[in-house]
């Protein structure tokens, strides 16, 4: 089975869809009518969690417009209560987007990632500069993109 991109794969090909359905087992958390918590099975922290839209969208610009509320409205319940359970404080969402983005599941989700002060997560952000007139001219093609 190929890996593709598309928000008409069908749900019988995702691995999500079949969690959501019951149909692959996993360690449930949360459920309401738009979106499902799990623990994620290959945790990258302890508490490593996954918040998942119940509806097959492959990432989040597939979400039809007005439907990510829903799909998002307890993610702080379920966040506030993860860190209260692993006694953290601090957590990253993290939600990717494409395979060149690190999305390997095409199914629109959430990582809940709690943090601890010196755990063994580092993100590897090699931060660069603007050259001259660069920022300008990107914002004024983002703002005209927004426009249209
Ligand atoms: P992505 O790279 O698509 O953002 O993240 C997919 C995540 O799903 C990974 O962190 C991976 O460990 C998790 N995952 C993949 N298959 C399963 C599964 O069958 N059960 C659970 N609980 N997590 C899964
Ligand atoms: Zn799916």
């Amino acid at each position: 089975m190929g890996w593709a991109l598309s928000p008409m794969l069908p749900n019988s090909d995702c691995i999500f869809c079949k969690i959501v359905d019951g149909k692959i087992p996993s360690t449930k958390l949360f459920e309401d009518d738009s979106a499902i918590a799990i623990l994620d099975i290959n945790p990258i922290t302890f508490g490593h969690s996954l918040y998942i839209a119940k509806e097959h969208y492959a990432t989040l610009l597939d979400v039809p417009e007005g439907k990510l509320p829903g799909i998002i409205k307890n993610l702080q319940k379920v966040v506030s209560a993860l860190l209260k359970a692993t006694g953290c404080e601090g957590f990253n969402i993290i939600q990717n987007n494409q395979r060149c983005a690190g999305q390997l599941v095409p199914h629109l989700h959430f990582h809940l990632i709690p943090r601890r002060p010196n755990d063994p997560i580092h993100f590897n952000w090699q931060i660069g500069t603007y050259q001259n007139e660069e920022s300008q001219k990107l914002a004024e093609e983002i703002r005209k993109q927004l426009a249209e």
